[in-house]
């Protein structure tokens, strides 16, 4: 019998969120994408918008949910 949706590791984040208290480990800008999930604030690669979705669009927080 086939498993029924085996899911990988991925954590499926409600939404994306800046975190003003870190800075970007690849360019060192502020701020990085966190992720939110059940209101809870999840840190990710510690990466800035535009080094997280690869465009400069990502620079406003506001744009990440909608790329991501
Ligand atoms: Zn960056």
């Amino acid at each position: 019998m086939p498993g029924r949706r085996e899911r990988p590791e991925v954590i499926e984040l409600d939404e994306y969120v800046p975190n003003y208290q870190r800075r970007c480990i690849a360019c060192e800008q502020r701020p990085v994408v966190d992720g939110l999930k059940n209101g809870k604030q999840i840190p990710l690669a510690g990466l800035c918008g535009p080094c997280t979705f690869g465009t400069s669009d990502a620079i406003y927080p506001d744009e990440w949910n909608r790329l991501g």
